[in-house]
């Protein structure tokens, strides 16, 4: 053996699996995913996915959903960092985008504390490309002149304090994209009202956007939280607040879901 030969070292990426629907991987997603020797692979992340991991890639579901305790986010860097200093090829597969709500930016501080290569590669994120399966754009010229992107809950750690501004928000006048926003829907109706947005503004929550099991309701602000109920949709869904939400087109949808089937 040549001991002269530096252990070869490993690099991370952290790629981002789009919202669901295999079609919406980038190209690049695809190609990488092809070169890692190990995949850590969030539960958001579509299972078909998969399918463009080398077939002696080792897989490791680190998902917080399906019935399993969430896996620590500590446990799920110590494990990045002990691949990649043992000179793997990581992929960390995240659903979206890595830099939008994902985490990533934490992760690829770690890496870079530790030494270690890491590289982003973008997702097209829930909070677009989800709403565009109704035909809602989250900007249209003189209805929405921005969009805010925005956590429906704050920290997982509790920390007071971190809680969105809806009071702010509801004057931003700008469309308004809620991530993890089920559980504290009423409240946030609430907050935004009791803040000036007006009762009618057109509202929507879509669920398992783009996968084949996509379901919705389109209301308004003070009516969504029970449209929400009744219909029960849960978890992972997307809350859509603004004038944009007029153009929803649920028959578009169905279309869209019967051509994929
Ligand atoms: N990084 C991801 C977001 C992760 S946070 C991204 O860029 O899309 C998790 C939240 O994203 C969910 O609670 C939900 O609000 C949203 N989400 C992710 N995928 C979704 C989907 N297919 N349909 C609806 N909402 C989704």
């Amino acid at each position: 053996m040549n001991t002269l030969t530096p252990p070869r070292t490993g690099k991370v990426y952290l790629i981002g699996a789009g919202p669901g629907d295999p079609e919406l991987l980038t190209l690049k997603a695809v190609r990488v995913l092809g070169l890692c020797d190990v995949l850590l692979v969030d539960d958001l992340a579509d299972t078909a996915v998969l399918a463009h991991a080398r077939p002696d890639a080792r897989i490791v579901r680190v998902g917080k959903r399906g019935g399993c305790r969430s896996t620590p986010q500590a446990f799920i860097e110590r494990l990045m960092l002990r691949y990649a200093r043992s000179g793997h090829v990581v992929g960390r597969v995240k659903g979206g985008d890595p830099f939008v709500f994902g985490r990533g930016g934490e992760e690829m501080l770690t890496l870079r504390k530790a030494g270690i290569a890491c590289e982003v590669v973008s997702g097209l994120s829930a909070g677009i490309a989800v709403p565009a399966t109704l035909g809602v754009p989250v900007t249209h010229r003189g209805s929405a002149c921005g969009v805010t992107f925005v956590t429906g809950h704050a920290r997982e750690d509790g920390v007071p304090g971190q809680e969105p501004d809806w009071a702010a928000l509801a004057r931003c006048g700008t469309t308004l994209v809620i991530y993890m926003g089920m559980r504290t829907l009423p409240r946030i109706a609430d907050a935004l009202q009791a803040g000036g947005l007006p009762a009618g503004t057109p509202a929507c929550a879509i669920q398992n956007g783009t996968r084949g099991d996509q379901r919705s309701v389109v209301a308004t602000l003070a009516t969504l939280p029970q449209a929400v109920a009744d219909a029960q949709l849960g978890s992972p869904a997307i809350v859509v607040i603004g004038e944009v939400v007029n153009l929803a087109d649920i028959a578009e949808q169905a279309e869209a879901l019967s051509m994929r089937a």
